[in-house]
């Protein structure tokens, strides 16, 4: 018999915004650090170049001063002062209660938005010093079920990983073909949305998915050195699927409690800005902006009580309230794949990346995050 958990509470949607650390880069430029962060108030300030730094010549744009709040700030600069918040301080934050949610029978959605450069593959892979949301979910799901080996639940875990590029779904733990082969998108009653033929691996160890990690991250990086960087312009979706199958001895029968976790590593949020291309990257921008956009209205959505109750709401009398309410999920590939861990019952985190130096796209960054609350 499945499981079907409880509606979650309201505030299903939660958005952090992580400042990335100063690199080389920003040091060559002498950038001045345009980013405020408040850890008790959660204000994200950003400052025009040119009071963050007298030094600065500004073009003659029109800079201003502009204040966020959102549910966390992440600092990195440990120099500066005592909020420092590295890898283990964001997964404390939220990424352990996301496991929480998981074990109750939830799906849940990590995604990593920002522009090229901000911090979002090391916030969601992280390096092998510094693992980041990725491994560490991992980690946290198998010490879990290795702490409940008595129990009297069965657990079944699967990893898939997969990217999504110009709209075309590519199975990175899948064998490399040239020219690479796209997947079918497909939905069944059964099934909901799903992708034909993705290689969905059962796992037993952490040690297997880290396998599975350098795979996929092996077959990204691999075709953006050909491609001309592609990762950044693609999203790529990691995906753990656990399932926990409750012997009741007394009645002698079972219960299937199935959980998704996505943790999205998502495309390069510059492209969808820019204006200037042409061609292929023109499609490219189109399809990045258009796949942003609806994540961003779809999550906005979400973290709207009122619009949600409205969704679900049924009967003709309603119909044309709901119409315009409607959550768009099939507008792009993205949130097609992604709508039953977007839905109303699970919990979604978005982690808005910045970089400390950037104004244009800093301001860009917010303020699509701050949409999205
Ligand atoms: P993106 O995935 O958004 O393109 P990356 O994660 O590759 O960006 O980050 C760019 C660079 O900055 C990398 O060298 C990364 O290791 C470094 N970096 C990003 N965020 C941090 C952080 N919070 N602390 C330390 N280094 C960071």
């Amino acid at each position: 018999r499945p499981f079907t958990p409880p509606d979650a509470d309201a505030g299903n949607v939660k958005v952090v915004v992580r400042v990335r650390k100063f690199i080389k880069r920003d040091l060559e430029k002498h950038s001045p650090c345009i980013i405020r962060m408040n850890p008790n108030t959660q204000e994200t300030t950003i400052l025009p170049p040119e009071i963050a730094s007298e030094d600065v010549k500004t073009s003659r744009k029109v800079y201003e001063e502009r204040k966020f709040t959102f549910d966390k700030s992440f600092w990195s600069h440990e120099e500066t002062d005592g909020h420092y918040a590295g890898q283990q301080d964001v997964y404390a934050s939220f990424g352990e209660e996301f496991l929480d949610h998981n074990f109750d029978g939830y799906h849940t959605c990590i995604f990593a938005y920002g522009q090229t450069g901000s911090g979002k593959s090391y916030t969601m892979m992280g390096t092998l010093d510094e693992p980041g949301l990725i491994p560490r979910t991992c980690r946290g799901l198998f010490e879990r079920i290795e702490s409940e080996q008595n129990s009297s639940i069965t657990y079944g875990v699967h990893v898939s990983y997969f990217e999504i590029y110009n709209e075309h779904v590519k199975d990175l733990l899948g064998p490399r073909t040239n020219p690479p082969t796209y997947l079918k998108i497909r939905e069944s009653k059964s099934d909901g949305v799903y992708v034909q033929n993705l290689t969905d691996e059962p796992v037993m160890s952490y040690e297997d998915i880290e396998r599975l990690m350098k795979v996929g991250d092996m077959n990204r990086t691999t075709a953006s050195t050909k491609m001309n960087d592609t990762s950044s312009r693609s999203h790529a979706v990691f995906t753990l699927t656990l399932k926990q199958i409750q012997h009741d001895i007394a009645t002698d029968s079972t219960i299937e409690r199935l959980a998704r976790m996505r943790l999205v590593d998502l495309a390069g949020s510059e492209r969808a800005n820019r204006t200037e291309a042409t061609g292929q990257r023109l499609r490219e921008g189109g399809n990045i902006n258009q796949s942003l956009t609806t994540l961003g209205r779809v999550i906005a959505a979400l973290a709207d009580p009122k619009r949600q109750r409205a969704s679900r709401m049924t009967g003709l009398q309603n119909q044309t309230k709901r119409r315009a309410e409607v959550v768009p999920y099939r507008d792009s590939v993205l949130t097609w794949l992604l709508k039953d861990s977007l839905g109303g019952n699970s919990k979604t985190a978005m982690v808005a990346c910045i970089s400390p130096t950037d104004y244009e796209e800093t301001l860009s960054t917010l303020r699509y995050a701050d949409q999205a609350k």
